[in-house]
């Protein structure tokens, strides 16, 4: 990965994605914000006690960055419900109440995808042939749910993608050193054992690898951060580490115009 900073906002990159120039993508870290602890300073989500205002400041900082005609996110659930954004339901988005969905696609060019994460993948899915981008909220329920394969059909289904041409990457999440489940017997499908590291701990980068193998994604076209939050909580939030905490921005989008 790549660290980038830009008037004291720090985000992460991933090599695989970098060489495409008609995308705009980051993982922030929680530096370059205005928030104070527990959420310093660049939290992004709403409704985790933070002042809302502050949040639009941040949110603001972040758009300096990425610079897109409309910034959408959604109220994740760690459920399975997949969104296709288009300019019809630009029309009649609302940032304060967005409807519920843990994925979210488009092809319309200017829009920033954005998913909240703290310990949770967010993965990024970008096809360079159909020029389609999609991020999607993944927490271990949606490793339980097949999130992943959801959407890569949904991205397949809508705008005739072919998997082996999709790119994918996995955020800065919960790492095996950390991902301890006590209760994996009940909570996680007899299939998760074998991605089963040290005592009850699990490796959620293998499961998340394997998931989108399974989906058509070529391994070639798989970048995993490999990056704990959890180890790493002095720059990004961790609700493992922290419970009351925010959330990093993972963002997303298919730039207006191509830099040559
Ligand atoms: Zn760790």
């Amino acid at each position: 990965m790549i660290v980038r900073e830009v008037s004291g906002t720090k985000f992460y990159q991933f090599s695989s994605l970098n060489k495409y120039s008609c995308i705009f993508h980051g993982f922030f870290t929680r530096h370059g914000g205005f928030s104070t602890p527990p959420y310093e300073s660049l939290n992004v989500a709403y409704k985790v006690g933070d002042d809302v205002e502050i949040v639009d400041q941040n949110i603001k900082k972040i758009e300096q960055v990425s610079k897109p005609r409309q910034t959408v996110a959604v109220n994740q659930d760690h459920g399975c419900k997949i969104i296709i954004i288009d300019n019809n339901y630009l029309k009649t988005y609302q940032k304060e109440n967005p409807p519920t969905a843990d994925a979210i696609i488009t092809s319309e060019t200017g829009v920033a995808l954005v998913i909240k994460v703290a310990d949770c993948q967010a993965i990024f899915l970008f096809d360079p042939v159909k020029k389609v981008v999609a991020n999607v909220h993944c927490g271990w329920r949606g490793n339980v749910n097949g999130i992943i394969a959801r959407t890569v059909a949904a991205i397949k289904d809508v705008f005739n993608s072919n998997p082996s041409d999709i790119i994918a990457t996995v955020s800065p999440s919960l790492g095996p050193c950390c991902c301890e489940f006590k209760d994996h017997n009940t909570l996680l499908p007899p299939s998760f054992q074998r991605f089963k590291a040290k005592g009850n701990h699990f490796d959620f980068w293998k499961i998340s690898r394997t998931q989108l193998l399974e989906s058509g994604i070529l391994q070639k076209h798989i970048e995993i951060a490999e990056i704990c939050t959890v180890c790493n909580s002095r720059d990004f939030f961790s609700y493992r580490k922290e419970k009351i905490t925010g959330r990093c921005a993972a963002l997303i989008m298919l730039k207006e115009t191509s830099e040559a």
